[in-house]
């Protein structure tokens, strides 16, 4: 049997994974970038020791689907955990809050708020399941519950910053996920996330898997019981090739311009497109340690600063301080479509309020933009989630668009792509294939 899985992010890694474990099966991952590793993937200057992720990555210690993932590819021992600083910047000031300790010195917002804040975030933390939540907007409940001033100043804000115009809209169950999960202590991969990706690619060859990268898929169609892929690589020579069973990794607009489905037509499966700036400094920009800084003041035009090198040491990067400035937004901002220096232009103004010295220190910059990058959780989100089947035979789909409540992330693209496996295989197994 012949499979093609489209995607190497780390949801296609998975499926093959697990898919490559019956005998007998040619299977072939498919991506139109010329490294595996998908959202995750990074890059390397000469220079460093470590490729660096195009956007910010972490896990968290309870990403049990990595941790069994890496198990199994004998790689459990690289990924390791290290606690790191979140704070917030508002009005000017830079206020470390990740606990529950932190939150209460909070000064910004009155003690009672402080409380009600603190009680809201305790019952999220301790309830198992939150996934009932989805019938509630998080943007009437926090204010009623934490009160108006903390979600005004702490929550709406980071609201804002993931959704933008859908911040309103979004469902109180994705709050509950971004909650409950998380812990102090954050998981990085020894030598980064496109190495994990890299070492997964070698061992799914290993394993008799064909990995065809700079390859783009630009359509899939259906003669009888097979599919023909038209594929194009990046010298631009096609070549139609046939499959039993096919798999798409895509999110729902790119898998749209490869074959006509009812299921990509679906209006809530909304998405924000993403763009990082990656800035390499000759002195870090956040000195007083923090990692994460969410930027909660009115019009700045990104949303979280991450100083990688207070988590993980600039020796890995040549003795550079990498610091990322993250945003979501449409693709149809006129900021989605600027370059580098230009978005450095707009930024500067505000990268001096943090460091008055910041021109001095720049030893390059780079932009990374990904078109859908943040589903959007409206409310029974879970009503309108798509299915591993698609409504043509033989035919499957897993991507960001089916982690749910959760956001999406590595640990759940492995999770995702495992389960699909396990479902086909159950399908194959029924059909004797
Ligand atoms: C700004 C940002 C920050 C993030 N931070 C974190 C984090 O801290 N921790 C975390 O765990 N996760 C994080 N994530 C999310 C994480 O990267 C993704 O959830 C995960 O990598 C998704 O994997 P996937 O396999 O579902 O899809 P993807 O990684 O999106 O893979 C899809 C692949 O399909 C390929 N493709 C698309 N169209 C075609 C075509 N026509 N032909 C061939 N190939 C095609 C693409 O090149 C891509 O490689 C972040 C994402 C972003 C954008």
């Amino acid at each position: 049997m012949k499979i093609a899985i489209i995607g190497t992010g780390f949801g296609a890694l998975a499926a093959a994974f697990d898919l490559s474990k019956t005998k007998g099966r040619q299977i072939e991952l498919i991506d139109e970038r010329s490294v595996a590793g998908g959202l995750a993937a990074g890059f390397k200057k000469e220079n460093w020791d470590w490729p660096l992720e195009e956007h910010y990555h972490h896990s968290f210690t309870t990403d049990k689907a990595l941790q069994q993932f890496l198990l199994e590819l004998d790689l459990r021992d690289q990924l390791f955990y290290k606690k790191a600083k979140s704070s917030t910047l508002y009005n000017g000031q830079i206020y470390q809050i990740d606990s529950a300790s932190s939150l209460l010195k909070f000064k910004e917002i009155s003690f009672f708020s402080r409380l009600r804040t603190g009680i809201v975030l305790a019952f999220l933390k301790i309830l198992p399941n939150g996934t009932f939540l989805e019938k509630i907007k998080a943007s009437r409940f926090l204010p009623l519950t934490m009160g108006q001033e903390s979600w005004r100043i702490i929550w709406e804000p980071l609201f804002v910053s993931k959704f933008g115009h859908f911040s309103d809209e979004i469902n109180l169950s994705w709050f509950w996920a971004r909650v409950n999960p998380r812990t102090p202590a954050l998981g990085y991969f020894e030598g980064g996330f496109q190495r994990l990706a890299n070492l997964t690619v070698k061992k799914l060859k290993n394993l008799g898997v064909k990995v065809s990268l700079a390859t783009k898929v630009e359509k899939i169609t259906k003669k009888g019981n097979k599919f023909t892929l038209s594929l194009v690589n990046k010298n631009g020579r096609r070549i139609d090739k046939q499959y039993d069973l096919v798999i798409s990794t895509l999110v729902s607009p790119d898998f749209a311009k490869l074959i006509d489905l009812p299921e990509l037509k679906q209006e809530k499966l909304r998405g924000l497109a993403a763009m990082t700036m990656v800035l390499s400094l000759k002195k870090q920009l956040l000195k007083e340690g923090t990692y994460w800084l969410n930027v909660n003041e009115k019009d700045w035009p990104f949303v979280a600063v991450v100083e990688h090198d207070n988590y993980i040491s600039n020796a890995h990067y040549g003795g550079e301080s990498i610091v990322y400035l993250g945003r979501y937004l449409e693709i149809s901002d006129k900021a989605y479509h600027k370059t580098a220096q230009e978005l450095l232009v707009d930024y500067r103004p505000y990268l001096k309020k943090i460091d008055p010295n910041f021109d001095q220190n720049v030893i390059d910059v780079k932009v990374f933009k990904s078109a859908f990058a943040q589903p959007i959780t409206f409310v029974n989100q879970s009503h309108f989630l798509p299915k591993f089947e698609t409504s043509v035979k033989n035919l499957y789909w897993v991507s960001m668009q089916h982690v749910y409540p959760f956001d999406r992330g590595i640990n759940h693209a492995i999770a995702s792509g495992r389960e699909l496996a396990r479902y086909i295989e159950k399908h194959l197994k029924m059909e004797n294939l």
